[in-house]
């Protein structure tokens, strides 16, 4: 009984004692109602927690849960009273994770070429924009952009504007970007791979998010679910986009665990596992593009704002061989 004997090395009452009552099987006993008083005593929680429900629709243990003596792990808003109760929700949250692969956010929108766009608006002549392809194309690099404020003089602040329209969004400011505070808000590998950095939180209840040239609105929506604030997603400046980024990437992150699953069970039990051992106060799973990323906190988040040493990030590639 794996389950069981966990619990007692965790130094918890063994539920043994308990589940071997007379009587276990059907109706509580006045023997039970006392092990249940007994383990609420010992485990020092309040009353509450012994009665909460599990939060496994599948859960199978019936009336003996409420003798497992645990308030945590918290998965997704819910107790769930054994490690199988765990892995149970775990194992539904990736499939939910992983059927939503396809969806609408990451079908690639038509928008119109940016070249076009600035000389539809009389920003560039027709002349800078063939000499910048010229130049893009023989050189086999570098966007567009690029080539139009080093080479033809463009100014960069009309390539954002650009950029912003062909985007339908908000150029950003950048100031006052106080990167160490905002680390705790994505993991380091998101902002790094896919250049969305958190630029600030304001009012307590909506996070700015930078990209240089092109939203990825999966990192806005994963961001978004993971931290409860609204996230509004816009454009910055590159000179002020690239000093800015390499500041966060030095800045200190959240404690980070980079797992690769060979199969969608391996993965389930890696994430169950993890709980189980954390015994997070919250946790929550979200799928950005082919990551899988838990987040756990080990204690309630006061602010807006997690703390960054108390949440922990598992992030989980799943790959060619995830389905
Ligand atoms: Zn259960």
């Amino acid at each position: 009984m794996p389950i069981l004997s966990r619990n007692s090395a965790a130094g918890r009452p063994a539920l043994l004692d308990a589940a071997a009552l007379p009587g276990a099987a059907g109706r509580e006993p006045s023997q039970v109602q006392g092990a249940r008083a007994r383990l609420g005593r010992t485990a020092g929680r309040g009353r509450l927690s012994l009665f909460e429900t599990c939060a496994n629709p599948l859960c199978a243990s019936g009336w003996l849960h409420l003798l497992r003596s645990r308030s945590a792990p918290v998965f997704e808003g819910g107790w769930s009273c054994s490690a199988a109760c765990t892995r149970q929700r775990v194992e539904s949250a990736v499939r939910r994770e992983l059927d939503g692969r396809g969806n609408a956010l990451e079908n690639h929108r038509h928008r119109i070429p940016l070249g076009l766009l600035m000389l539809e608006q009389g920003w560039i002549t027709a002349g800078q924009l063939r000499q910048a392809l010229e130049g893009q194309r023989a050189a086999g690099a570098g966007r567009l952009g690029h080539w139009l404020v080093r080479r033809q003089g463009v100014s960069e602040q009309l390539v954002t504007r650009a950029l912003g329209l062909q985007w339908s969004c908000p150029v950003l400011p950048l100031e006052f970007h106080d990167a160490e505070a905002l680390t705790p808000l994505l993991p380091r590998l998101f902002v790094d791979a896919f250049g969305a950095l958190p630029l600030r939180v304001a009012a307590g209840s909506l996070l700015y998010l930078g990209f240089e040239d092109r939203l990825d609105p999966m990192v806005a929506l994963a961001a978004e679910r993971m931290t409860g604030l609204r996230v509004e997603s816009g454009l910055v400046k590159e000179s002020l986009f690239r000093p800015a980024l390499a500041r966060m990437l030095n800045a200190g992150f959240p404690a980070v665990e980079l797992i690769e699953a060979a199969s969608e069970p391996a993965l389930v039990d890696v994430l169950a596992r993890s709980i189980e051992r954390a015994r997070p106060s919250a946790s929550c799973l979200v799928r950005v593009h082919d990551c899988l990323w838990l987040r756990m906190w080990r204690r309630p988040q006061r602010g807006p704002l997690p703390e960054r040493d108390s949440v922990q990030d598992l992030i989980c590639s799943i790959g060619a061989h995830g389905e």
